[in-house]
């Protein structure tokens, strides 16, 4: 599956069955929101993203409308990946169970906290946000974060 987004003029690449696979995920944890980390690497030009993988977050809390991850122990996890593989943090994903797609304001200030973090050392990180149900994946949007905006791929 491959998506564009017009603002930042950069494409984002991702197999229909990991999709699938972190969708499956999530749905276990139904009907409680749940999400991690996004794994990738990025073209030599940087203008395209590739996800690789998905990491789960080694704490979290989860309930119906709210996830938060704790980036404990991801720091060290995120630079042996870096070593060994040469792919690295890209981003976040969670799910809306029952819900849209659409990303709310604790999504966005989640996100701005993030870029601010001196954990995280990517300008742009990605937001996957997957719309589930009961029993399946209905939808999802993968959006860049820049300079306090989420701006959707399509
Ligand atoms: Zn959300």
């Amino acid at each position: 599956m491959k998506l564009y987004n017009k603002h930042r003029k950069v494409e984002l690449i991702i197999d229909q069955e990991l999709l699938e696979k972190i969708g499956n995920t999530g749905i276990v944890h139904f009907p409680n929101e749940f999400g991690g980390f996004l794994i990738g690497k990025y073209s030599d030009d940087y203008r395209t993203l590739f996800i690789t993988d998905y990491i789960l977050p080694k704490s979290y809390k989860g309930s119906r409308y709210l996830f938060e991850r704790s980036s404990k122990g991801m720091k060290s996890f995120f630079s042996k990946l870096f070593k060994k593989k040469k792919e690295y943090y890209v981003g976040e994903w969670h799910t809306h169970p029952n819900g849209s797609t659409g990303f709310s304001e604790t999504d966005l200030n989640a996100m701005i906290n993030i870029e601010a973090s001196p954990s995280v050392n990517i300008k742009n990180p990605v937001l996957l946000i997957l719309g589930i149900s009961e029993k399946q994946l209905n939808q999802a949007t993968f959006y860049i974060y820049d300079n306090k905006k989420l701006i959707p791929y399509e």
